[in-house]
Formats: C-alpha cells, structure tokens, sequence
C-alpha cells in the first residue's frame, strides 16, 4: 500500500542516477517514499532521473560519497559504484575507493543516525567460481591482483565492513549479492554483454564474442532486481544476508549473442575476440535464500526482459 504524508520514509539512494539506482527510485516513489539522490554522475547521468526532477518527494544532490555527507533520513541504499567491466576498469583505484572509502562514509552515516543501510554487492565477490551454482556461504575464488581485483576485492572488503560495522556498533545492515542484471537506462556503451550485442546487433556491426562464448551467466531484469532489494530492505529484523539476488536460468554467451541476433532481426555474425583475464567461466546463483527469507524469484523471462530492453536500446539509438 502506498504510504501518505505522515508515514512518507525518507530514503537515501546513493547511485540513484545510475542503471540499478534510478529503478529502484521510480519504484520507492511509486511507494510513497521521499528520495534522496546521492550521485556524481561519474556513470549514471541526469537523463535516467529526469522524469523526476519536478516531483515534490524526489532531490538530487551531487555529491561523491568519498567524502562524508551528513543528511537525516530513514533508510540508504548503497549502490554508488562502477559497475561495468570497462567502467570500473577505467580508474581502478577510484573503484576501490568508492567501494571501501564510500562504504565507510555511510555506515559512518547510518551509524550516527541509526538507519538500516543495504549494500549493493556482487556475484563477482565469488570470483572464478569453483562451486556451481552458487551459494552465500561459499568464499569464491578471487584474484587479488588482477584487472577486475579493484571491483572483486573493493566490494568485499565492503561486505566486511558492513560485518564488522553490524557487530562492533550494531548497525542494522542488508547485503544484497546481485548477479548480472539488464534492462533499459544501461549505458548503451558501458561494454556489458547484453548492452553491446544489443547495440551491435541494431547497427549491424559483428557481434564480439570474448573467448568461445561458452562461459555462462545468468540474466535478471532490473524490475525482478528491484523487487528483491526493496523485500531486503524491508525483511525482518536480524537478517543480514548476504543474499543472492539474480535469475537462477544459466546461459551460455553464445546463447545469448543468438537470441539478441534472431529478436532483433539483425544480419550481424559472431566474431570471437580475445577473453579478458580473470573472466568468469559459469555465474548462476543459488537464489534457495532469497525463497525462503524475501519470498522472492524472478518472474520476467529473458525473452519479455530483452524485447523490453531492445524497444528502450531502438529508441535512444534514433
Ligand atoms: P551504474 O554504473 O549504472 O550505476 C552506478 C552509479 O553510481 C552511477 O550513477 C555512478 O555515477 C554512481 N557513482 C559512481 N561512483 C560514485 C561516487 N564516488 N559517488 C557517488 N556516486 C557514484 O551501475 P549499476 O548497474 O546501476 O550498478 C549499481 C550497483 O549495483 C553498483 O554498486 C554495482 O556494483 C551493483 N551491481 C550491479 C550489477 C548489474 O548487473 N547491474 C551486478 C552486481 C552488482
Ligand atoms: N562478453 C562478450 N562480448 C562482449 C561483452 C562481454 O562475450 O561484447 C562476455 C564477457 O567476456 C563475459 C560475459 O560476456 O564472459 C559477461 O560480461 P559482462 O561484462 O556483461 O559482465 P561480467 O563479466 O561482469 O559478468
């Protein structure tokens, strides 16, 4: 039920003007929420929260959660990160950064003002996977050193803040574990796997496969996602997760180059490109957890979620 204005929650969305993040805002104001978006535009961009700018319950702060910020709300989501290969590969040391210096800065804020605070962490925090699917107590299989270890490493360390900040202050946290995940408002040149074959395929350029193409992952739709993290923030007092959040049907890479080739009509071929280091070979999540404690499974198929992400990928490409 949508909450009135004496029960509006003011909620802070750190990232909100991001791919993930400006979701997530339609649909906490679609609830009645008041938002406060917390982003500098390093990723994300004024055009995923323009359809917002006039609203009464909706403010945009630019900001870099870097540095500390002091604001009075109710609830935060913590999602300011690059979250794609390229992007977050582009300034590596900014990535980690974000990750543990911006995690710091707003547990540092929830604990001051006494507010649960949900992390957007990562199936990547598994690393190259030596169990398969993948369950929450599994450590992972990371390389410290490597060119995705600022994205890896950055976002567990912020898990452990987040532990150790719920244990040593007792702050109320939600670790969110989010497997790929797409929809409209990706960046059309963010280098994703369903971003690229799709623009590839409407400008009929050769689709890149990396390696043979069959290495695996699991595609969630961003309204599936969304859904997830807003039953997270809201489970019961004392769960923390970690918690897998993604669609537990596995494809390969070639699958999906073939899929987006026959749904867009496109006269593209495939062409394989070198596979980058450290890339995964198999991503599916266990989602047993996320059953039993959110009540939640995806419920979009990557058909629907494609045909709505190609419509959204045609329009802006005009
Ligand atoms: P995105 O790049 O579209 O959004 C990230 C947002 O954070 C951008 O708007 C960016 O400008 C902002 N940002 C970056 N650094 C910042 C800083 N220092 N201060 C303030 N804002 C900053 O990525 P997304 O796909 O929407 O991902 C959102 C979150 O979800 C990220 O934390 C990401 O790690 C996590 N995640 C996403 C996926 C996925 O498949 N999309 C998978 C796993 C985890
Ligand atoms: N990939 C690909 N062609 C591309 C982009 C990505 O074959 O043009 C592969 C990539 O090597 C990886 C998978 O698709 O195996 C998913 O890549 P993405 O960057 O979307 O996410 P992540 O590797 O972080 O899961």
């Amino acid at each position: 039920m949508a909450r009135d204005y004496f029960s509006a929650r003011r909620v802070l969305v750190t990232g909100g003007a991001g791919f993930v993040g400006s979701h997530l805002i339609d649909r906490l104001i679609e609830a009645g929420d008041e938002v406060l978006c917390v982003d500098n535009l390093f990723t994300g961009s004024k055009a995923n929260i323009a359809h917002l700018h006039d609203h009464p319950r909706f403010e945009f702060m630019r900001h870099d959660i870097c540095f500390p910020l002091f604001v009075e709300v109710d609830a935060i989501y913590n999602l300011a990160c690059p979250a794609s290969p390229i992007h977050y590969q582009h300034d590596p040391v900014q990535t980690t950064k974000v990750s543990v210096v911006g995690a710091i800065n707003m547990l540092g804020l929830a604990k001051r003002i006494k507010v649960p605070i949900l992390q957007a962490s990562t199936s990547e925090v598994y690393g190259d996977p030596t169990q398969h699917p993948q369950t929450e107590p599994y450590w992972g299989n990371v390389n410290p050193i490597g060119l995705r270890s600022c994205y890896d490493e950055g976002k567990r360390c912020a898990e452990t803040l987040f532990f150790d900040y719920h244990r040593q202050n007792g702050v109320k946290i939600k670790v969110a574990r989010i497997f790929n995940t797409y929809g409209p408002r990706m960046h059309p040149s963010d280098g994703r796997v369903v971003s690229n074959f799709i623009m590839q395929a409407l400008r009929g350029e050769d689709i890149t496969i990396y390696g043979d193409g069959s290495q695996t992952r699991s595609f969630c739709y961003v309204d599936d996602l969304v859904e997830g993290l807003m039953r997270l923030m809201d489970s019961r007092d004392g769960f923390t997760g970690p918690v897998n959040i993604g669609n537990p049907v596995e494809f390969t890479i070639k699958q999906l180059a073939e899929q987006v080739i026959e749904m867009t009509g496109s006269r593209s071929t495939l062409v394989q490109h070198p596979l980058p280091s450290d890339d995964p070979t198999q991503r599916r999540p266990d989602i047993s957890l996320a059953k039993k404690e959110l009540d939640w499974e995806p419920t979009i198929e990557l058909r629907a979620g494609l045909e709505k992400t190609i419509a959204y990928f045609r329009q802006i490409s005009k």
